[in-house]
């Protein structure tokens, strides 16, 4: 029974091409995800957020490289600078504030204790 289930050249062929279409699908989604988590390290890379020469400005976001901030090309950037609260880009401030806007959404009313929540 099982010998003329796969006496067709068909039978054994097909499962064949979907096992590898299959196995070939899995492998082009793992090949993906590493190739973003790659470039997404890469993206990581670039000083500009934390540089003092960065304006924060969308039109000149940096006055020493104009067209290379903020792009792969400034990762080894020669010129960058550290600075930590330059700006207005100052990481605590900024997530005090983000988290002030966050409780207010949450909260429009202020916490008196009297409402359902
Ligand atoms: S000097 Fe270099 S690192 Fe600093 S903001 Fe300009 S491009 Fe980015």
């Amino acid at each position: 029974m099982l010998l003329q289930a796969f006496s067709h050249p068909l039978a054994i062929v097909v499962p064949l091409v979907i096992w590898g279409m299959l196995v070939a699908f899995v492998l082009s989604v793992f090949l993906a995800l590493e190739d973003g988590l790659k470039r997404l390290r890469r993206l990581h890379q670039i000083p500009c957020h934390r540089c003092q020469y960065y304006t924060g400005s969308p039109y000149l976001k940096c006055p020493v490289h104009p067209v290379e901030a903020l792009s792969e090309e400034a990762v080894d950037c020669t010129d960058y600078a550290y600075a930590a609260a330059t700006h207005g880009f100052d990481q605590g401030h900024w997530f005090k504030r983000a988290r002030q806007r966050l409780s207010r959404v949450a909260h429009p009313l202020g916490r008196s204790g009297n409402g359902p929540c």
